[in-house]
């Protein structure tokens, strides 16, 4: 049994058989019943019909003959019987699913035209990538996608993928999966906090997974150790099992229902909501203590349609929903966080940019989030007048992500005048929606006194803040380290933000990951912080953290930290402070 380790993001144990998901390359790998073969390589079939079609449309629109060549090679490969046949050879013995076999033979043909001298051949293994890829499209017609092509495989099965989007993850049938790991990924990882809401073992930065586990082999998730064991004994597997659910029957409770506002042991008042991804988990944030939601992560319902299929009036009910499912605490919707490929339905929109014949490149720094939203204006304003019309049930607060400064805080206000005029013109009722921004990026943190000054709340996003502030991408494995939220520069960068927000006596909350560590939350609260937004798992732990503190004590602790040069010497020094005070022995 080999063992392999990384970061536990969502606890329990979980067995099953490896369903791999290559998802940068678009490959998903898993094993197929007998039975299953017939319709594998009738995929492949029905993928060669559509390229070649495609193909030939895109020859005849083409001006000049020098492109069309191009195309004409591209078309002769479709139909190469070292490609197409070969690969439905391939699912048959080995009993793989069509877009495994069909990157095999890939990885084959790609070595043979790397050992080739020429150079003007060596460079048709670009347009041999080129014609894979279409396939592969194409044997999800319609933007079908993993979701639908995971549906043959037997369960109970893990998913081993080297990263996983939350909205696939959102979409997945988890009675399916057992548990699911990748190997990029650190906690602050959206699909990592994803799994805790969905109550999914799962552990992430395992940085070669895909490549050392074999799809079907048969793998042990243990979400509380970050532990995984390949090809465990099943002894081992139900042992694992035992001790995760022995570890969730005696972990902290949350005792004080009774008292749900919260102070510190020497008074100072302390507010905790929480973060919620999915509309069910409202209730069960409330029940871990949160004493409302303090961001609704609302671009998931986007998950798994294209954006105008949701409707404002299906938005309305889900709004008024959440609102009644927490009454009478309030909830902070923050409007659609995503970028142009989640945006549009995946394998569509990839459909018209392969025909155009090239490739858009994704960057989280590229158009997303409030900008993309500035840009559909349409999007943006029906979820406001959705919102708009559901604070008339409850208290309602929208928040704009990623905001860079006044300027599109303005525009977005402006979007919200027009969407109230629009409710208004039509008769309906409306109610007051207070408005808030994300300070998420460095420029926003820096400009905070001017963001204050015209909005209801700020909230510092520590996620992206940090990656921003850090130059660090959070999915990168290869950078993930550098990930860190005890750098003095974060540290001095929330103070700058505190400041301003109190002169201009602005509400502001932390609602990134980095309240749920309780050393880092009792830092925070040292820092003079008084409002938190975390995942409703860590809640329990964090209330019982903050009614235990001193907040003198913390202030004290809080002003040496800032004073340290590296986050290892301010890591070191809080868990001392701490340690020394008996402060976090129990948690
Ligand atoms: C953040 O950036 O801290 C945040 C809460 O937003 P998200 O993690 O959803 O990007
Ligand atoms: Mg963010």
């Amino acid at each position: 049994m080999q063992r392999l380790s990384g970061i536990g993001v969502s606890g329990g144990a979980g067995a099953g058989r490896a369903v791999v998901l290559i998802q940068r390359a678009q490959v998903l790998r898993f094993s197929i019943a007998a039975s299953q073969i017939g319709a594998e390589i009738a995929r492949l079939e029905q993928a060669r019909q559509r390229s070649a079609a495609q193909l030939d449309r895109i020859q005849l629109r083409l001006p000049g003959h020098d492109l069309r060549t191009l195309f004409e090679a591209q078309r002769l490969m479709v139909d190469d019987p070292m490609l197409l046949p070969r690969a439905a050879s391939i699912v048959g013995e080995q009993r793989i699913n069509a877009e495994w076999a069909l990157q095999q033979v890939f990885d084959h043909l790609g070595s043979v035209f790397d050992g080739v001298e020429d150079p003007y051949l060596r460079e048709r293994k670009g347009d041999l990538a080129d014609v894979v890829g279409r396939l592969r499209m194409n044997l999800t017609p319609g933007g079908a996608g993993f979701r639908d092509v995971l549906g043959v495989c037997e369960a109970p099965c893990v998913l081993v993928a080297d990263e996983l989007p939350p909205s696939i993850a959102a979409q997945l049938d988890w009675t399916k999966f057992e548990a699911f790991i990748t190997d990029a990924g650190s906690r602050t990882y959206h699909t990592a906090i994803l799994a805790r809401s969905l109550h999914v073992p799962a552990i992430v930065g395992l940085h070669d997974a895909t490549a050392r586990i074999a799809p079907g082999t048969m793998i042990l998730v243990d979400g509380d150790e970050g532990a995984v064991s390949i090809e465990p004994p099943l002894e081992v597997v139900e042992k694992a099992r035992a001790a995760s659910e022995q570890r969730r029957r005696t972990g902290p409770p949350f005792h004080d229902h009774t008292a749900r506002s919260l102070k510190t042991a020497d008074g100072v008042d302390i507010r905790v909501e929480a973060n919620v991804d999915l509309l069910g988990d409202a209730a069960f944030a409330i029940a871990q203590g949160a004493e409302g939601i303090g961001l609704f992560r609302s671009e998931l319902l986007l998950a798994g349609r294209p954006a105008d299929e949701l409707t404002e009036e299906m938005q309305y009910e889900m709004y008024r929903q959440l609102l009644e499912d927490v009454r009478p605490a309030p909830v902070t919707v923050r409007t659609f966080d995503i970028d142009e490929d989640q945006l549009a339905s995946g394998e569509h929109r990839r459909d018209t940019l392969w025909a155009a014949g090239y490739e858009v490149p994704r960057s989280r720094l590229g158009l997303r989030s409030i900008r993309l939203t500035l840009k559909r204006r349409e999007l943006l304003r029906s979820q406001l007048r959705a919102l708009l019309r559901a604070a008339a049930h409850g208290d309602l607060r929208v928040m704009f992500p990623f905001v860079s400064g006044i300027e599109e805080l303005r525009e977005a206000r402006s979007v919200l005048a027009e969407a109230r005029q629009e409710i208004g013109a039509r008769g309906a009722e409306s109610g007051p929606l207070r408005v808030g921004v994300m300070i998420e990026v460095p420029s926003a943190a820096f400009t905070a006194d001017l963001l204050a000054a015209e909005c209801d709340f700020l909230t510092i996003g520590t996620n992206d803040l940090i990656q921003c502030c850090l130059a660090v991408d959070r999915t990168d494995e290869r950078v993930s380290h550098l990930y860190e939220p005890l750098h003095p520069a974060i540290l001095r960068l929330i103070r700058h933000i505190r400041r301003a927000a109190a002169r201009r006596k602005v509400p502001l909350s932390v609602c990134g990951e980095m309240a749920s560590d309780p050393a880092v939350l009792a830092l925070l609260v040292g820092m003079g912080l008084s409002q938190f937004s975390m995942t409703p798992a860590a809640i329990p732990v964090a209330r019982r953290v903050i009614l235990d503190m001193d907040f003198r004590e913390l202030r004290a602790i809080a002003a040496r930290a800032l004073t340290l040069e590296t986050a290892p010497e301010i890591e070191q020094y809080l868990s001392d402070a701490l340690t020394h005070r008996r402060m976090l022995e129990r948690y």
